[in-house]
């Protein structure tokens, strides 16, 4: 986060000291990312990953700044309109749906959906007559921390089959779409899917179907505690490789989520307890792997910590989580120090904790409550005290 989100988000929590744990979003960061991505991306759309944060005032921050949306579920579809959004600015991203997720999303307006098989583009020709479509491909990203795996994307030389299929099912084939993976360090992993995605629009065009849009979805990474490359570098990278690749510039449509988000947020914790077992000590916190560090499974994410009020030599720490699970485990493979001084109740912050934190925080697990967000708009905040 730069320095002036970090100070925005210290002088609210200095002044309001709201309860721990809590998370605080800065939306004035949200809209710099936003408008950022389209200085570096000229001439495309945006449509922020609502799963990574779908806070009102994260969305209408993304809104304002010109971006749409990427949207998974009916719910988030509302959340979308609510917070003002055109039904126009929507693309249905996920590739499972049911049928009356499909039709609810075609009932409240939305035409752009992507699909990655023959039984979702089916459901589409039935319950969103005429609708625009984009082919997911399954592109091999092993750098991200956190991979699809195969579980979205068909292969890429079936894409131009069900592309043709859909217009003979009365559907608009408007592209491909791939996801790298998420916090993807290497923007080479676009090369691939940019490659592949123009080898299945001449297959299109070779049988007659004009493709015009490209979707390079989301995977920016962002520096938690290593770092990555800068947005400059993955847009130089991935616009040299659409120009290589690609007679003429497609509509370029980008998804990210944690880019857009993740370096507005900060969670501030509570240290619960501190205890030396087998000789490591161990830090305690009042959030952990079920009230917003989920992408601390199998420490994928290593996010910053940072107390505010210690200083002072350091030690190595395991860190957990306050419930009463064994996979509550926050850090213990990967090597943490902070302050010999730390105690039961000092605060710990961990920074560019704005994505994937709330939005996975379960609704009770254990009686605590799910993480509770703060969001600072402009001079003020969207959730009382
Ligand atoms: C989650 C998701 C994204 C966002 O990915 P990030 O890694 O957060 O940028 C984009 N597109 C789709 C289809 C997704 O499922």
């Amino acid at each position: 986060m730069t320095p002036a989100t970090l100070e925005r988000i210290r002088r609210f929590l200095r002044e309001h000291d709201p309860p721990a744990p809590c998370l605080v979003v800065d939306t004035g960061a949200v809209a710099a990312r936003v408008r950022q991505f389209g200085r570096e991306f000229p001439r495309s759309r945006l449509c922020y990953a609502v799963k990574a944060n779908p806070e009102p005032a994260v969305l209408r921050a993304v809104l304002a700044a010109g971006g749409g949306f990427d949207v998974a579920s009916p719910a988030e579809i509302d959340a979308c309109l609510a917070a003002g959004a055109e039904p126009a600015a929507l693309s249905y991203g996920n590739t499972i749906k049911k049928a009356t997720d499909i039709a609810f999303a075609h009932a409240r307006g939305v035409r752009d959906f992507t699909t990655d098989s023959e039984g979702d583009l089916a459901a589409l020709a039935e319950h969103a007559p005429g609708a625009s479509v984009s082919v997911r491909i399954l592109v091999d990203g092993p750098a991200s921390a956190t991979p699809f795996g195969q579980k979205f994307g068909c292969e890429p030389d079936r894409a131009a089959e069900l592309l043709v299929a859909a217009v003979r099912l009365g559907l608009d084939p408007a592209g491909v779409a791939f996801h790298v993976g998420s916090q993807q360090p290497d923007p080479q992993a676009w090369e691939t899917g940019v490659a592949a995605a123009a080898k299945i629009f001449a297959e299109c065009a070779a049988a007659g179907v004009q493709l015009r849009r490209l979707n390079l979805g989301g995977g920016f990474g962002v520096t938690y505690r290593e770092a990555v490359p800068p947005l400059e570098s993955y847009a130089r990278t991935i616009r040299a490789a659409v120009r290589a690749h690609f007679p003429r510039e497609p509509e370029v449509l980008l998804e990210p989520g944690r880019a857009v988000v993740a370096e507005a947020g900060l969670i501030r914790t509570e240290v619960v307890l501190v205890s030396t077992r087998f000789g490591r000590r161990w830090v305690y916190l009042d959030v952990g792997r079920y009230n917003g560090l989920a992408e601390t499974e199998n420490e994928a994410i290593p996010y910053r910590l940072d107390p505010p009020d210690r200083y002072g030599p350091r030690g190595p720490v395991v860190i957990a989580g306050p419930t009463c699970d064994g996979d509550d485990v926050v850090y213990q493979r990967t090597p943490y120090e902070l302050p010999l001084s730390l105690r039961a109740g000092d605060r710990l912050d961990i920074l560019d904790a704005g994505a994937y934190t709330a939005s996975y925080s379960s609704v009770a697990f254990n009686g605590i409550p799910p993480l509770p967000t703060y969001c600072l708009e402009g001079d003020t905040t969207t959730h009382d005290i």
